[in-house]
C-alpha cells in the first residue's frame, strides 16, 4: 500500500478514511466501529485554521440498512486562531457529534443528500472534512475576561492600562475635584 510521511515521522495510508463495507452491508442491520485518522490539510474557515500537517480524528459506529449505511460518533481536530479582542495566539480543539448517512448514488436507493457509497466503499473524509469546518469556532478568545487592545494606541490592556483611558487620564483629574470637592 501506498503511504504518505505523516508530521510525526510515522508511516500513514495514503488514503487512511476509506472503509470497506461489504460484510457490514451482507449483514444488514449490523454494526461496526471504525476508528481512522490522518491529515486532511486545507482546513480553515474565516480567521480559523487547523493546521497542514496534523491529524483528525475520527471515531464513528457504522451500521447498515437496506438503504447504506448510518455514521454516528464524534470527528476531531486541533485548531488555532488569534484572539478577536487582542490578536494573540488561541488554540484548541474541534469535537463534532455527527450522525450522517453513506447512500448508493444511483438506483433506487439513491440519495443526494447522503454521502455517497460507491460500490463496497465509503470515504469518511468528506464527512470528517464538513463536520470540521462546522465545528470550528466564529470569533475566539484567548480567554472570556480578554480586555483587547486599546483601539487608541494600541497597548495590550491585559498587560497595563493606558492614559487613553477617560478613568486613567490626568487631564480629567482637576474635573474630578472641581465636581466632587474634597468634604
Ligand atoms: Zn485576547
Ligand atoms: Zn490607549
Amino acid at each position: 500500500m501506498a503511504t504518505a510521511l505523516g508530521q510525526e515521522g510515522t508511516r500513514r495510508p495514503a488514503r487512511p478514511f476509506i472503509v470497506q463495507v461489504a460484510a457490514l452491508r451482507k449483514a444488514i442491520g449490523t454494526s461496526r466501529h471504525e476508528h481512522r485518522d490522518g491529515i486532511i490539510n486545507g482546513l480553515a474557515a474565516v480567521g480559523v485554521v487547523v493546521p497542514d500537517g496534523s491529524v483528525t480524528d475520527v471515531d464513528l459506529e457504522l451500521t447498515s440498512d437496506p438503504g447504506g449505511i448510518t455514521a454516528q460518533g464524534v470527528v476531531k481536530a486541533p485548531w488555532t486562531s488569534e484572539c478577536r479582542r487582542c490578536g494573540g495566539p488561541v488554540s484548541g480543539m474541534v469535537e463534532a457529534d455527527v450522525r450522517e448517512r453513506f447512500a448508493p448514488t444511483t438506483g433506487r436507493y439513491a440519495d443526494e443528500d447522503a454521502y455517497p457509497l460507491t460500490g463496497d466503499e465509503i470515504d469518511l473524509e468528506p464527512l470528517a472534512r464538513d463536520a470540521v469546518l462546522l465545528g470550528l469556532p466564529l470569533a475566539p478568545l484567548c480567554r472570556e475576561e480578554c480586555r483587547g487592545l486599546c483601539p487608541v494606541c494600541g497597548t495590550d490592556l491585559n498587560e497595563s492600562p493606558c492614559t487613553c483611558q477617560p478613568a486613567g487620564d490626568p487631564r480629567w483629574s482637576a474635573l474630578d475635584a472641581l465636581r466632587d470637592p474634597p468634604a
